[in-house]
């Protein structure tokens, strides 16, 4: 039986360092574990709260119920062709650990999502993204726990449904699973992906066929150290705005106010607009209010120096996204959950 912890703090636990304290904590080794933590909460009717690294939740005050830490271990190459590797990773594995693992192994295809912080099991909630590669480009299937019956249930790519920073465990099936394990397909030959501006500028000096993988992980490192905070360092939890996606009649007239406007095209009658821009035209970037920061040098980024309260991360972002919308009449939506 795992310990639960009562009355338990959980401020080193999340990313943004708040202060909050959760009824229960129990942290799970493997799949029992979570199964009789996953009763422990039914029988005592508590909300529930699955916890990977912490790095994309915001808690807007104490937990009144059982936080379940993730940290189940273990990853297995389960098939194998001359072009490819399945590999199982257990949802409690830290991904830029995997990142590395797959290097080392020459398994290819995650270098442009290295030194993204958090679990694997965290992963395909958001379908994390970066430098123009996303989770759902490697990913085969995943095993989740049903919360409610206890059995496992897999999921295909398609059935993840995943999007921008979107799946469906954000949407119908939101609290329902608890996902154990990740399956990826992943490369045996290099097939890089130098798509992303930043990520192509940064490696201008080496001819295109003899970049490798591992160049591309060390760029995508040194890019993402020069422009975000390190949560270690600055609490944060990455992008805190997701980039508005509008339609181009929208795109269009708001191009002729603001010529300068960033923006990148989605499909045929989509533009995502660049948040960060949008914060910084609205006059956010570098201010702070009560001990709580908009990124200077990265305005999507909300930074808490002073490791206060959720609630008042959640009112600078309120400020945020109302001066956004009444100069562009774009609405801005938060990445990171909100608990409770
Ligand atoms: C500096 C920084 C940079 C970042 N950069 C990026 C980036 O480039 N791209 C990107 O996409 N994200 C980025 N993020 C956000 C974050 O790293 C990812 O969303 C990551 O996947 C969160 O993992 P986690 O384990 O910390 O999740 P947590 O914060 O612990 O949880 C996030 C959500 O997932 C749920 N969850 C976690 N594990 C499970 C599970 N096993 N089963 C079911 N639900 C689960 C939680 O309940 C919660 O709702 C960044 C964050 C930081 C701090």
């Amino acid at each position: 039986m795992p310990l639960f912890l009562p009355h338990f703090n959980i401020q080193k636990f999340n990313t943004l360092a708040v202060p909050a304290v959760a009824n229960y904590f129990v942290s799970v080794q493997n799949d029992e574990e979570l199964r009789e933590a996953l009763a422990f909460a039914r029988t005592e009717k508590l909300p529930l709260l699955i916890l990977g690294g912490g790095s994309n939740i915001v808690l807007r005050a104490d937990f009144p119920g059982l936080v379940i830490h993730i940290k189940t271990r273990g990853l297995d190459v389960v098939a194998e062709n001359d072009e490819y590797v399945w590999l199982k990773v257990a949802a409690g594995e830290n991904w830029h650990q995997l990142v590395e693992y797959t290097l080392d192994n020459g398994y290819y295809g995650l270098e442009n999502l290295s030194l993204i912080p958090g679990s694997v099991g965290a992963a395909p909630i958001q379908n994390i993204g970066a430098y123009g590669v996303e989770l759902k480009d490697v990913f085969a299937e995943l095993a989740a726990l049903d919360i409610q019956s206890g059995l496992t249930v897999m999921f295909t790519n398609e059935s993840c449904q995943f999007g921008y920073r979107e799946s469906i465990f954000k949407q119908t099936l939101k609290d329902l699973y608890v996902i154990t394990s990740v399956t990826l397909k992943l490369n045996k030959t290099p097939a890089l992906n130098l798509q992303y501006p930043a990520l192509r500028s940064a490696l201008k000096e080496i001819p295109a066929g003899d970049i490798s993988p591992e160049q591309v992980s060390a760029a995508v490192i040194a890019i993402r150290q020069s422009k975000l905070p390190d949560p270690q360092q600055v609490p944060n939890v990455g992008s805190f705005f997701k980039n508005p996606v509008v339609p181009v009649g929208q795109f269009e007239s708001l191009k002729l106010r603001f010529p300068h406007l960033v923006s990148y095209p989605v499909d045929d009658s989509h533009m995502k607009l660049a948040a960060g821009w949008l914060i910084d035209q609205a006059g956010w970037r570098g201010k702070e209010v009560d001990g709580v920061r908009v990124h200077p040098d990265q305005a999507l980024v909300l930074t808490n120096p002073g490791k206060r309260e959720g609630k008042l991360i959640l009112q600078l972002a309120d400020r945020v996204i109302a001066s956004v919308e009444e100069l562009f009449g774009v609405t801005l939506e938060m990445e990171p959950r909100v608990y409770p």
